[in-house]
Formats: structure tokens, sequence, C-alpha cells
């Protein structure tokens, strides 16, 4: 049987990393050229026929809204060219679950796009990249995960597992495998839902700003109104089930930008308290960081009230 074709894009991250020779930490991320990256795993040649393309080469938490403009139009070009089967992204694993669902809510994917990342650099004793980029090109390229080829969409692939573009979420600081989902169990099936959001983002060269605004015990509102002077949409991440301060409610009374309420809360639904955030979005199951995502896409079609809480209801 033919070797399937994957094109690796790299964009930098803690897979690229360089530091003092064996040691995990301190160094300095997205330093390695991509084709070096991919040439350091020579066993990916046993599974596919590779090629590399570097989109940029930066610490995830330097990732910006036109770097992900560039990437999704590339992989949309990826995905209409005949001559490749699949498509791995080695990124930072910081954000690496905010830019695989901008991927999943702007490309239709008819082919398999997988990310991938490192906890240690290149230069760490035992790096786990080559290991994470191997299993990415063999997901992409059709060899089975837990039983089953994936299917073609945005996954994040870490540690031997397939995490949706949706779901995922990175849960720990620290562990070699820092992803987990954000709605283990019921709800996760996001894949069944038969409608959902996408926005094409190929004519634009930036997106809305939109800022995430963390409440805690005695929270200062006036970051609220300073936040809200600052961009076109905030998130809250609230306490609980999306909750804040009299002080906070009263100053968000006096904000005219889109609101989404999130909670700071790993795990679990979020349902709008219309009494301390009248007119206000829901985040629903979305962490803060993935609603900023859906809110700044959003605000590219429309910034009525309405018809976002239609687009977060999906
Ligand atoms: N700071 C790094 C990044 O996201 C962390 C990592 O890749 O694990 O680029």
């Amino acid at each position: 049987m033919a070797k399937k074709r994957i094109v690796v894009l790299t964009t930098g991250g803690t897979i690229a990393g360089v530091g003092e020779s064996g040691k995990d930490t301190g160094y300095v991320s997205g330093q390695i050229p991509g084709e070096t990256l991919v040439a350091s795993v020579p066993e990916l040649l046993e599974y596919a026929d590779v090629r590399v393309e570097e989109i940029c080469n930066v610490n995830s938490d330097d990732i910006t809204d036109k770097i992900w403009i560039s990437l999704a139009n590339r992989v949309k070009e990826l995905q209409e060219d005949e001559s490749v089967d699949g498509i791995v992204i080695t990124h930072g694993t910081d954000t690496m679950d905010e830019t695989a669902y901008f991927l999943s809510l702007t490309v239709k994917c008819e082919k398999a796009v997988i990310l991938t990342g490192a906890m240690k650099p290149s230069t760490a004793k035992n790096p786990d990249g080559p290991a994470n980029l191997l299993g990415a090109v063999r997901a992409a390229a059709g060899f089975a995960v837990d039983d089953d080829p994936p299917e073609n969409k945005v996954w994040v692939y870490f540690g031997g597992e397939l995490f949706d573009a949706r779901s995922v979420q990175k849960c720990s600081a620290s562990a070699m495998n820092p992803m987990g989902v954000n709605y283990p169990g019921e709800g996760s099936n996001w894949n069944a839902l038969k409608e959902q959001n996408f926005f094409d983002v190929s004519g634009l060269d930036s997106l809305p700003r939109v800022n995430v605004v963390y409440f805690s015990v005695d929270a200062n509102p006036k970051i609220l109104l300073y936040a809200s002077s600052v961009s076109d949409g905030l998130v809250i991440a609230g306490a609980g089930s999306g909750e804040f301060s009299r002080g906070w409610a009263e100053a968000l009374s006096g904000i005219d930008i889109p609101v989404v309420v999130s909670t700071r809360i790993h795990h679990g639904l979020v349902t709008l308290n219309e009494r301390l955030a009248p007119g206000r979005i829901c985040a629903g199951r979305l962490p803060p960081q993935k609603a900023a995502v859906l809110l700044r896409l959003a605000l590219t079609v429309t910034d009525r009230v309405s018809d976002l809480r239609r687009i977060f209801s999906l």
C-alpha cells in the first residue's frame, strides 16, 4: 500500500525548544527550524511521506490572530491539495487547545488535522517530542489510535491519546501528558451535533480583540471597566457557575460591549445568572480561553446579543 502523504506545519513551542543539554527546564521555546525538528525523527518515514513547512517558530504564548489566520489559510489550501492526505501541526502546549479550537471553527476538514507538541525541549535527556510527533503523523496517516483511526477533523495528539479540538484543554502545567478534556462524560460528544459554527477568515487580516477578566474575592470592579475600554468583547472567568460580586455586577451594567460569562472552574457547565449578568452571553461548557476564541470569531459576523447567544448555544 502506498504511504500516505503528510504535511507537517511547524509553529514552535517546547517541542522546538533548546536549552542546556540533558536538562528539562530553563530552555527557550521555538528555536529549532521545522526541517531539523522533523529530520530528528527518521522513523516517521516508515509510516508516511513527510513534507515540512514552517509557519512560524514562537513560544505559543506569542501566537497572534495573524498567525492563526495564516495557519487556517494554509490548512485550508492543504485540505484542497490532492497530493496531501493529512496534516500535522507542531505547537507549544500552552495555547494548543485554543489553536485547535480556532482551526476547528475555521477550516472544513476532509482530512485529519492533528496538533502535537512536547513538555520537554529537544535538548532534554529524554525528550517527549519525537514520540508525540511520530504518534501524530501515524494518526494523520490513518493508523489507529485507541483502536480506531481518527475522523477527518481537528485533533490534539499527546502521550498516545487523541483529544477532539472542542473539548481538549491543557489541564496540567507540568504532567508529561498535560492534555485532558474540560467536560468529561456527558455532553462531550460534540461531533454528534448536526449544526456547528463555521467562520470564514480567509479574507481577514486580524480578529476583534477579546480579553478574559478573572474574578476572585474582592477583585476590583475597575479592572472590568479598564478591560472593556481596550476590548471589542469580554469574557468573564467567574467563580462557580459563572458568578461574581455585586460590585462587578454593577460595573458590568455600565459596559456596552458583548460579554460572555464563563467559569474559572475546569469542569462543568455554566448557566447564566440573569440577576448578575442580564443581557449577557453564556459560555456553556467552554472554558474562558475557548469562549474568547469563539467570541473573536463571532464578532467578525455580528455583535447582536441574540445572534451571539445562538452561536454560543451550538
Ligand atoms: N511555553 C511553551 C509553549 O507553549 C510550553 C510548551 O510548549 O509546552 O510554547
